[in-house]
C-alpha cells in the first residue's frame, strides 16, 4: 500500500491544514472519490467501527465493499447500506441521520458532496457519536439526556422504584438493548434469575435496595464477581435514596464502582508491610519509629528480647519513656531532627533492664516521614553493645591495674633501694672507721660507738624487712586473727611504757581516758603492730613539737582509740592516697620511710571488724583513730 497522499485534496490546495483538521476532529470523518474509493479516513473514524488497523492501509479499497465487513455493527445494516448507494445519487447535503450500532451507541451522520467548480470530486461522510452533540441534545427531551449520559458512564447505574423494581438500568448494568428493555419492571433478583446469575449475589443487592428503601438511608457493601480462570473482580456498590421534596422516597439509585485495581494494591501493600514487619522483627537491632509528637508508633520484637518489657506496656508512650534516659545528648539529637536537620546522629545510651540490669546501645536516629511528606518524626536503630562495652571496660580496668603495678614497682624499687643504700653506707662507713681504729689499737670503748651503729642499722634493716614480709604476708592471705579477752587501757598502757615513755629524742606519748577501762576480744599482736606503726609515725612527723597523745574512748558497742600529733601534717590533695601500698605524702623530705606501715594498721584493723580514720591538717598536726567492736 503506498504512502497515504490525498489527490482529492491536492486539488483543494489545502491539502496539509485539511489533513491536519480531519485528523483532530472528534468526529469519524471519510472522504471517498467518485469511484466510491477511499481518499481518506481518520483515526477517529476506525475507532468508531471498531477497525482494527490504521486508515492508511484502507486507502483507496471500495467503500461499499468495506462497509459489508462491518455489517454486524449495526442495528439496521441494510438499511445502512441502502443509505450509502441512495444518498450520493441526490448530490445533497444530509445531517444528522440517526443511526444506531450493535454496541448501543448512537450516532449522527453526515454526508456532504464535493465540488469543484461545479463538479462532483467526491463525498465527505462526518459519523458523530451523539454525545459529542450537546447542543443537539438540549434541544430533545431531557430525560433522554440523562439516560444517555448515565450509559456513558463507565460503572454500572440502576434505578429502582418504592418496591424495588428496576426502572433503569444504564449500558454498563445491562449491555444488551432487548434484556435491558426487558427488566424493567423487574426485580434484580428476576433478573439475575433470567441471565442464569449467581442468585446470592442478587439477593444481597435486593436487600440493600429494600434496606435504602426502609431506611431511607445510602448503604454500601462489596461485591465479589467470582470467575472461574482470571482473577476475582470486585466493586463497591451503593444505594443512595431519592428523597422527594415532602421527604417521601421517590426511588433509589444503585451505583457500583469497580475497586478490583485498589483492592489488589490494597492486598499487595498489606502483604509487603507484613513482610516488611516480619523482617523488621527477626532483627537483633532493636527498630522504633515515632510521630511528630514522639509517641511511639512502632517498635519491633528485638526490644523484648534486649529489654525484657513487653511491648504492649509502652502503647502510645513517648520515645523518652522508652528510652527512660536524662540525656540531654540525645535530646538535642533528637529536636535537631525534628527541627530539619537531615542528617543521621549516632551516639551511646544505657537503659534499665526489668530485672533492673543496665544494657548498653548504640543509637542511629534518622527522620521519618508521614505521607504527605509534612509530619517528620523519628526512625531509630539501637544496637546491643552490652558486651563489647563489659569486655571495653574490663580491658580499661586492667590496663589501668597494669598501670597502676608499675608505678607501685618503681615506688617500690626506689623505696626499697633508698631505705637500704642509707644502712648500708653507714655499716661500710663504721666498718672502714673500725679497721683503722682497730689498726691504731683503739680503745674498746671507741670501737663499740661504731660497732653500736652497724648493729643499729642491722636491727633497722631486719626490722624492714619484717615489714615487708608482713606484707607479703597479708597480700596472700596468710594471718589469721587469734584474739583474746584484753582490758584495754591496760594493754595500751604497757605498749605505749615499753616503747615510748621516752622516745629516743626524749619525749614521751601522753594516754588520756575519761571512763574505766573495758573488756575486748582482741588479736594483741595485730592491735600492737597497728598502733605502733601510728605511735611511730605521730613521733617521727612530728620532731620537736608537743607529745602526741592516745585517747580511748568507749561507747556502747565500739571503742576508739587515736593518736594525736602536732606534727606536719598531710597536704590535702595526699589524703585520698593514704592507705595504698608504699605510698608517701609529697611533705615527707627527709623523714624516712617506706609507706608499709598505714597499710598493715588498716589491714588489722579490719581484721577485727574496725576501721581506720585520718584527719590532717598541714603544719598543724594530725589524727590517726581506730574504732573497734567490743566482739566479732
Ligand atoms: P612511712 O613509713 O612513710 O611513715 P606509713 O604507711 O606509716 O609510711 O605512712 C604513709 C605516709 O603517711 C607517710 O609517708 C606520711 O607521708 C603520711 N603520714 C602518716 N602518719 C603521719 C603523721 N602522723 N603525720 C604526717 N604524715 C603522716
Amino acid at each position: 500500500m503506498t504512502q497515504k497522499k490525498s489527490t482529492l485534496h491536492a486539488s483543494f490546495e489545502l491539502d496539509v491544514s485539511l489533513d491536519f483538521l480531519f485528523e483532530s476532529v472528534e468526529h469519524g470523518v471519510l472522504i471517498e472519490n467518485t469511484n466510491r474509493e477511499v481518499e481518506f479516513m481518520n483515526q477517529f473514524f476506525c475507532d468508531t467501527f471498531n477497525i482494527k488497523f490504521s486508515p492508511a492501509y484502507l486507502y483507496l479499497s471500495n467503500t461499499l465493499i468495506n462497509s459489508k465487513k462491518f455489517s454486524s455493527q449495526f442495528e439496521k445494516f441494510e438499511e445502512f447500506e441502502k443509505s450509502l448507494y441512495e444518498i450520493p445519487k441526490n448530490i445533497e447535503i444530509v445531517r444528522d441521520e440517526k443511526w444506531t450500532l450493535t454496541n448501543g451507541t448512537k450516532v449522527l451522520r453526515d454526508y456532504i458532496p464535493i465540488f469543484k467548480v461545479n463538479e462532483l470530486k467526491g463525498h465527505i461522510w462526518v459519523f458523530k457519536i451523539e454525545r459529542l452533540c450537546p447542543k443537539k441534545f438540549l434541544t430533545e427531551n431531557p430525560t433522554e439526556l440523562i439516560e444517555n449520559a448515565l450509559h456513558l458512564l463507565p460503572g454500572e447505574i440502576a434505578i429502582f422504584n418504592t418496591e424495588a423494581k428496576i426502572l433503569f438500568a444504564n449500558q454498563a448494568y445491562i449491555s444488551n438493548n432487548e434484556k435491558r428493555l426487558w427488566a424493567i419492571g423487574k426485580t434484580v433478583v428476576q433478573y439475575f434469575s433470567y441471565e442464569n446469575l449467581s442468585n446470592e449475589i442478587a439477593l444481597n443487592r435486593l436487600e440493600n435496595i429494600k434496606k435504602t428503601i426502609e431506611q431511607k438511608l445510602p448503604f454500601s457493601w462489596e461485591e465479589t464477581n467470582v470467575k472461574a480462570k482470571q482473577n476475582n473482580e470486585y466493586f463497591l456498590r451503593t444505594c443512595y435514596p431519592v428523597i422527594k421534596s415532602n421527604g417521601e422516597l421517590e426511588s433509589v439509585i444503585e451505583q457500583s464502582i469497580n475497586i478490583t485495581q485498589q483492592k489488589y494494591l490494597e492486598r499487595q501493600l498489606n502483604l509487603q508491610i507484613e513482610q516488611f514487619f516480619t523482617t523488621l522483627n527477626s532483627l537483633n537491632d532493636i527498630v522504633l519509629l515515632t510521630d511528630g509528637e514522639l509517641k511511639l508508633q512502632f517498635i519491633n520484637k528485638s526490644w523484648e528480647n534486649i529489654t525484657g518489657h513487653k511491648l504492649e506496656e509502652f502503647k502510645g508512650k513517648s520515645v523518652f519513656d522508652i528510652l527512660a534516659v536524662t540525656r540531654y545528648e540525645l535530646y538535642g539529637k533528637i529536636f535537631a531532627i525534628l527541627s530539619g536537620e537531615y542528617s543521621e546522629k549516632k551516639g551511646m545510651l544505657a537503659i534499665k533492664q526489668k530485672d533492673g540490669n543496665e544494657k548498653h546501645l548504640q543509637y542511629n536516629l534518622q527522620p521519618s516521614f508521614s505521607v504527605d511528606d509534612s509530619k517528620k518524626g523519628i526512625l531509630a536503630t539501637l544496637t546491643d553493645i552490652t558486651h563489647q562495652h563489659l569486655q571495653e571496660s574490663k580491658l580499661l580496668e586492667l590496663v589501668k591495674r597494669e598501670k597502676e603495678l608499675n608505678e607501685l614497682k618503681t615506688a617500690f624499687v626506689n623505696m626499697v633501694s633508698h631505705e637500704l643504700r642509707t644502712p648500708l653506707t653507714v655499716i661500710s662507713s663504721s666498718a672502714e672507721i673500725l679497721d683503722l681504729m682497730i689498726q691504731s689499737g683503739s680503745s674498746y670503748d671507741e670501737v663499740t660507738v661504731f660497732t653500736k651503729q652497724i648493729i643499729d642499722e642491722v636491727e633497722k634493716m631486719t626490722a624492714f624487712m619484717q615489714d615487708l614480709l608482713m606484707v607479703s604476708k597479708i597480700e596472700a592471705g596468710k594471718i589469721e586473727i587469734n584474739t583474746k579477752e584484753t582490758d584495754i587501757i591496760l594493754f595500751v598502757e604497757k605498749l605505749i611504757n615499753s616503747s615510748y615513755n621516752p622516745w629516743k629524742d626524749g619525749r614521751k606519748v601522753e594516754l588520756s581516758t575519761k571512763r574505766t577501762s573495758k573488756l575486748a576480744d582482741v588479736d594483741e599482736k595485730m592491735l600492737t603492730h597497728a598502733l605502733q606503726n601510728l605511735l611511730q609515725n605521730a613521733l617521727k612527723y612530728s620532731v620537736g613539737k608537743d607529745n602526741p597523745k592516745v585517747r580511748i574512748c568507749f561507747s556502747q558497742t565500739y571503742f576508739t582509740i587515736s593518736v594525736l600529733d602536732n606534727g606536719i601534717g598531710i597536704p590535702e590533695q595526699d589524703m585520698m592516697n593514704l592507705f595504698t601500698s608504699f605510698f608517701r605524702a609529697t611533705n615527707t623530705g627527709n623523714i624516712s620511710g617506706t609507706g608499709i606501715g598505714l597499710i598493715v594498721t588498716k589491714y588489722f584493723t579490719e581484721q577485727h571488724k574496725g576501721y581506720v580514720a585520718a584527719k590532717s591538717i598541714m603544719n598543724k598536726g594530725s589524727i590517726f583513730t581506730l574504732r573497734l567492736p567490743y566482739h566479732h
